[in-house]
């Protein structure tokens, strides 16, 4: 009976560590939004379905450039996309997000349910979950408790789901000639430098045991 209770006592530590790293910080996921990522989803890639599910396949690590949590979550939270985005507004009306956000102190927020799509990389939304970083710029570079978060959580989300790949946003557009690429526009592409190639290789370094798969290689064509 001890042991019973000395395993039972175990177990309920270990799956309160896990959940204990993750903070719940929900964006608006409302119907206007499930319809908005539903529309996206079909638009975009082809996929129609009920749900604006995803079957997560790989992780894409981002920073904000914007300062602050607060500011950084209120760009994220209304379902539609503000006026301040006229760059990718004609794509689709959907608000950009991601499934987590990492604050400056290391703190994971969780913002939507994991396996809802969030826009944050073309032509891969429907196969990855997006993390934030919030900075980014020369006067916030990203910290040693971002580093060590955004590895956790890349462990964390490996263990949960079928993870292929993880990339730097900037290596989104290695992957036009994928299998994984679903975008239909050929002009839709923007071009990003986050969270920057540092970042990168020290995430790939601690998570080098996880055996993702490498990016592909950039063709001649990808990037025009
Ligand atoms: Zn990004």
């Amino acid at each position: 009976m001890k042991q019973f209770l000395l395993t039972f006592m175990v177990i309920i530590f270990l799956s309160c560590s896990a959940s204990k790293r993750i903070e719940y910080k929900p964006i608006v996921f409302d119907e206007e939004r499930a319809e908005l990522t539903r529309a996206y989803l079909l638009e975009h890639y082809g996929i129609q379905q009920e749900s604006p599910s995803i079957l997560p396949k790989m992780i894409v690590l981002h920073w904000t450039v914007i300062p602050t949590l607060e500011e950084a979550f209120e760009a994220f939270d209304k379902p539609g996309l503000p006026n301040s985005r006229p760059d990718i507004i004609n794509a689709s009306s959907l608000n950009v997000s991601s499934q987590f956000m990492v604050d400056r102190d290391g703190t994971i927020y969780s913002l939507m349910p994991e396996t809802n799509m969030a826009r944050h990389v073309i032509g891969l939304n429907h196969c990855a979950i997006g993390v934030e970083n919030v900075g980014g710029t020369k006067e916030l570079p990203l910290t040693r408790a971002q580093l060590k978060a955004n590895v956790w959580l890349v462990e964390y989300l490996y263990n949960k789901y079928p993870i292929e790949y993880l990339i730097g946003h900037y290596e989104y557009i290695n992957f036009t000639d994928h299998p994984l690429w679903l975008e239909k526009d050929e002009t839709y592409r923007t071009l990003k430098t986050d969270p920057g190639k540092d970042f990168m290789e020290k995430v790939r370094k601690a998570t080098k045991n996880l055996n993702f798969k490498p990016v592909p290689k950039k063709t001649e064509n990808n990037g025009q």
